[in-house]
């Protein structure tokens, strides 16, 4: 595999006093200044050489710097902080000729990654992985629910993933990460375990302490690969899957069917939780973390059942209601 050397720039520490960037709270800005820390995480991400590589947040630079080393084919960036911008065009430029660098100032929930990747080399579903990998140290106040809405995308095989089972490597909080791989009878075993693990491979990689980052933030920090499955564990829509963890995550201690019953109006609640408990051939005082993944898709299986001949279920929010009826009294 080759790799690219890149010619001698000032160090992002310079750079970030030069342009006097101050890290700014409100974009949970916080840096990376250690190589040795930014090259384990792009090797975290595995073989990137001649893939199409799009960095989330890439601030100064440092972990783009690691990305390039790797000589990917095409380097898209994606950073909301303008001021950022002269920084990174010193990195473009001093990489003109051997890597298409694409700056793209703005948000990346509303990048369009159907234009941004439009020459990047698709696959099937089914096939190999396509060349092209999500890479980021995201800011905390945005990453979880980037990533709900990015597995929403997989699950719809839309955005990055119309092009294949793009494969990601993020950056989370460290219990964040923890919840993502967390197994059934984990303490950490909440929604975003079962959301993840239904529709990826994913792997807790390491540990980045705290004191590594500029200004150095109250958490430490995990680095998490995320596959795409071939075969996702279930094939109900994503929002019905996501409702009924709602649902029965929200009363994470007590038995499940509890939170369950909820997903149902008052008067037929007893029936038809019985119901879609008999139909999951599962005992109904299991606890919401004790509940396989293969158990969960029963349970959406028989919510999926019971729906076809209730299809008000499907409209049914307990949480409106009970706003409904605070609002009257
Ligand atoms: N990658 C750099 C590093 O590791 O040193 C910076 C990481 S910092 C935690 C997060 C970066 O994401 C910041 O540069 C911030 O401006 C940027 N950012 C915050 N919200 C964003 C969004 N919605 N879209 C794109 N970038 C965002």
């Amino acid at each position: 595999m080759t790799s690219l050397r890149l010619p001698p720039l000032p160090t992002i520490k310079d750079l970030i006093k030069l342009y006097k960037l101050r890290a700014l709270k409100q974009l949970s800005q916080n840096f990376l200044l250690d190589e040795r820390i930014t090259d384990k995480i792009v090797r975290a991400a595995g073989n990137i050489n001649n893939h199409v590589v799009l960095e989330v947040g890439p601030g100064p630079g440092s972990i783009t710097r690691s990305i390039l080393k790797k000589n990917p084919s095409k380097l898209i960036l994606v950073e909301k902080d303008p001021r950022f911008l002269p920084i990174l065009q010193i990195l473009q430029e001093a990489c003109e000729g051997k890597v298409d660098i694409n700056l793209h100032i703005g948000d990346i929930r509303s990048y369009d990654f159907n234009n941004g990747l439009k020459h990047a080399q698709s696959s099937d579903w089914y096939g190999v992985p396509p060349p092209i990998h999500l890479i980021g140290n995201l800011p905390f106040s945005v990453s979880t629910i980037l990533l709900v809405e990015w597995l929403h995308s997989i699950s719809e095989r839309e955005a990055a993933w119309k092009f294949g089972r793009t494969s990601m490597t993020l950056t989370f909080q460290k219990e964040v990460a923890e919840r993502m791989v967390a197994p059934p009878g984990h303490k950490q075993r909440c929604r975003l375990s079962v959301i993840c693990q239904l529709w990826c491979e994913v792997q807790n990689k390491f540990l980045i302490p705290g004191r590594a980052f500029l200004p150095k933030p109250d958490v430490d920090v995990g680095v998490v690969t995320l596959k795409p499955l071939k075969y996702p564990l279930t094939n109900i829509p994503f929002k019905m899957a996501e409702k009924i963890l709602r649902n029965i995550f929200n009363m994470r201690q007590k038995y499940s069917f509890k939170g369950a019953s909820r997903l149902f109006p008052e008067e037929m609640r007893d029936e038809l939780v019985s119901r879609m408990y008999f139909i999951a051939d599962l005992d109904p005082q299991i606890r919401p973390f004790q509940i396989t993944n293969d158990e969960y898709c029963r349970l959406f299986y028989a919510y999926k059942v019971i729906s076809d001949d209730h299809p008000e279920i499907l409209e049914y929010d307990s949480r409106a209601q009970k706003k409904k009826i605070e609002h009257s009294v």
